[in-house]
């Protein structure tokens, strides 16, 4: 607390996924080695054809200030990929491009909430879903759903948890933290409680939409009767590996996007004009251009999966898609290890951290503090060291 500073930011918490992160390159810096599986980043490189039209744009001279819902072209490409990939029609009004999924976001709760209207979050949810809400004066309402329901919510929860004040719902399939991918049959049984209730709009994060290892990806604002309360947020971090380039967009209602523009244009305006050009490139190639990394996750998934299953006190699902695992570690609740005692999930990613080098984050950011989150999204020699270390420090 720095009285200086605004009840705003002092109320706030600070990113768990980027706190971690920055710890552990901090004790890198102190020479220690450490492994980072604490940051949803992939590491494989740009594609070189995404590379070269961020070049080509720098030679052609792109500088200015791009509109600030991005460039026409690029709405045009994103339209294109909505149809391609989700089936879903969307104008160019529909569209607006952030800097980043989490600007995205970021603008939807600013545009839609009031002070105290009533944010769905099925838990466990992505870190920043609550904090941007409260930021906002939303108040996050917790579903919680556990690992043996494969941390997905029933339609019945669903409706419990809805009151008078609820004004949005947020939710991403395939998940993070959990891998988990709604079906088609399960997000229809969620929308047939929704269109009860036509005052809540549905914010649907797809930024892991090709990280999918069980096939059909289905978009909440395909159902017809959703389509004209869902905001369908994407973006190209995670498909193209594109996370510090900082492009992500929504297609929305048309007076929603209208909304986020206006928002946009006082806060930060357009995203950087090269990365935009660039996305144009990465949407107009078919996903079957980023298949080798989809096939690497999905061999990591395998190993991590494994090399979990032989650590005592790991109770782990199966993933589907994204590139996490989000294992139950409550059984080391209560237990003394090297002379620490751990008491919550955060206890045991410190004690992951500074006894085996390897850094994870706490479940309790992302909604469930019976477990930790461990991020795949890094090399096969990485993970296998990491699970080695993580096996010993416990035993
Ligand atoms: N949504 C989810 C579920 C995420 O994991 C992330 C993390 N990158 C984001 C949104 C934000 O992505 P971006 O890099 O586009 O801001
Ligand atoms: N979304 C990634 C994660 O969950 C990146 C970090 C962040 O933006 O919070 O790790």
């Amino acid at each position: 607390m720095n009285p200086k500073l605004s009840r705003r930011v002092n109320e706030m918490t600070t990113s768990a996924t980027l706190a971690m992160a920055a710890k552990a390159r901090e004790l890198k810096e102190q020479g220690k080695n450490i492994i980072g599986l604490s940051l949803g980043e992939p590491d494989f490189t740009i594609p070189e054809f995404v590379k070269e039209a961020a070049i080509e744009a720098i030679k052609q001279d792109y500088h200015s200030y791009s509109p600030v819902d991005g460039y026409g072209d690029l709405k045009k490409a994103i339209i294109t990929k909505f149809k391609r990939d989700n089936n879903l029609d969307y104008k160019p009004s529909q569209i607006v491009v952030s800097t980043g999924a989490k600007q995205s976001l970021a603008n939807l709760a600013q545009v839609l909430l009031n002070e105290g209207d009533e944010v769905l979050l099925p838990a466990p949810y992505w870190v920043s879903y609550a904090d941007i809400s409260l930021l906002s004066g939303g108040i996050p309402v917790e579903i919680p759903a556990k690992i043996e329901t494969d941390f997905k919510i029933t339609p019945e929860a669903l409706e419990a948890a809805i009151t008078p004040k609820t004004k949005m719902m947020i939710y991403s399939s395939p998940c993070n933290p959990s891998g988990s991918v709604y079906s088609k049959e399960e997000l229809r049984a969620l929308a047939d409680v929704l269109v009860k209730y036509p005052d809540i709009i549905v914010v649907s994060d797809e930024i892991y939409e090709h990280i999918n290892f069980v096939g059909e990806h289905v978009s909440m604002a395909a159902f017809e009767d959703m389509y004209d309360r869902t905001v369908t947020v994407n973006g190209v971090s995670k498909a193209y590996s594109m996370t510090g380039w900082r492009i992500g967009y929504i297609g929305a209602p048309e007076y929603i996007a209208k909304a986020c523009n206006k928002m946009q244009g006082q806060i930060t305006s357009g995203a950087n004009c090269i990365a935009q050009r660039a996305t144009i490139v990465a949407l107009e190639n078919p996903p079957s251009k980023i298949q080798y990394m989809i096939d690497a996750f999905k061999e990591r998934r395998k190993l991590i999966l494994e090399l979990l299953a032989a650590i005592p006190g790991f109770k782990t699902n199966e993933p589907e898609g994204a590139f996490y695992v989000f294992p139950d570690i409550s059984y080391y609740f209560g237990k003394t290890l090297k002379g620490k005692t751990i008491n919550t999930a955060e206890d045991f990613a410190m004690f992951l951290l500074e006894e085996a080098g390897v850094a994870t984050v706490t479940g309790e950011a992302f909604g469930d503090d019976n477990c930790i989150r461990i991020s795949y999204a890094a090399s096969e020699s990485d993970i296998k060291e990491a699970m080695r270390r993580i096996k010993e420090a416990l035993s």
